[in-house]
């Protein structure tokens, strides 16, 4: 049995079919645990976050992808409450503007990759550019092809580079997401999160599974794992991230820095 922060890591070089991979919380899970369970995850972030941001030395990025309605916004708010928002940084790629779009495609990605000490979360990131810039086809195959090396190859920098990269796949069904949508249209607090194209992505359901497997097949490497998170039930969802980025920050073990003994030493030491 793997860790648990292990148990949806996907591993490099396998190969998967999204249709078939489950949605919903494993069986061996239970939503009073979890909540317990996060709540302790949530004060170990809290500290780990702090020394990260005090030893300043190395970053954390977070991609967070997946459907409408999967919950990338969600999952980063509930993970993140209580965490010093000074050390984070959330950044939401949208339909690229046109100064974005007269650079590379990773030029905005690039920009946006946290500095040291800090932790760094992508909503949408440098895969809708082999995800909805395919399925729409708004670059021709043979230019998105491309991109998986580049991707493999970007990220490798970042990662050599003191950055610890760690991306998360939301993973929905197309029941669960109906059911999302309709909440949405029906609660005018919340018709703002609801857009029309979401309905034509819907349409484009299979095609989009299709690509994302292939973005896991081919960019999940070992500096920068994928993570295929069910999630259809928020509880686990929140759950299942936040194990994976406790246990990487906790192997990290950032430390405070230790700020040379002052003259005659600290105990001496008289704030006048
Ligand atoms: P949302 O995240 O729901 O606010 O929507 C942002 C929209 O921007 C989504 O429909 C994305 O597919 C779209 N988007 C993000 N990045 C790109 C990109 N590189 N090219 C085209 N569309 C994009
Ligand atoms: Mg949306």
């Amino acid at each position: 049995m793997p860790n648990a922060e292990d148990r949806h890591r996907f591993r490099p070089g396998s190969k998967i079919d999204l249709h078939e991979v489950a949605t919903s919380a494993p069986r061996n899970e239970d939503k009073e645990d979890a909540e317990r369970e996060l709540a302790e995850l949530k004060e170990r972030l809290f500290d780990l976050q702090e020394r990260l941001y005090a030893e300043r030395t190395r970053s954390l990025l977070l991609v967070f992808q997946g459907l409408d309605g999967s919950g990338k916004n969600s999952a980063t708010n509930h993970v993140f409450s209580g965490v010093n928002p000074e050390g984070v940084h959330v950044t939401a790629f949208k339909v690229p503007t046109a100064e974005e779009l007269a650079h590379d495609y990773l030029w905005r990605i690039h920009r946006a990759v946290p500095g040291k000490g800090q932790i760094g979360i992508f909503n949408r990131s440098h895969y809708e550019d082999v995800l909805v810039v395919r399925v729409d086809e708004i670059v021709p195959p043979e230019v998105w092809r491309e991109r998986y090396e580049q991707i493999n190859q970007f990220e490798k920098l970042l990662a050599d580079t003191g950055t610890t990269i760690l991306k998360f796949y939301l993973h929905l069904s197309k029941e669960e997401q109906k059911k999302r949508f309709e909440s949405r249209i029906e609660k005018p607090e919340k018709r703002w999160k609801f857009s029309l194209d979401d309905l034509r992505k819907r349409a484009q359901w299979d095609a989009y599974l299709k690509a994302y497997d292939d973005v896991l097949e081919r960019c999940s490497t070992d500096w920068a794992p994928w993570y295929v998170i069910p999630a259809d039930d928020k509880w686990y969802r929140n759950l299942a991230v936040a194990r994976v980025i406790v246990a990487a920050l906790e192997e990290l073990d950032p430390r405070f820095p230790e700020p040379a003994e002052p003259p005659g030493g600290w105990d001496h030491l008289v704030v006048e």
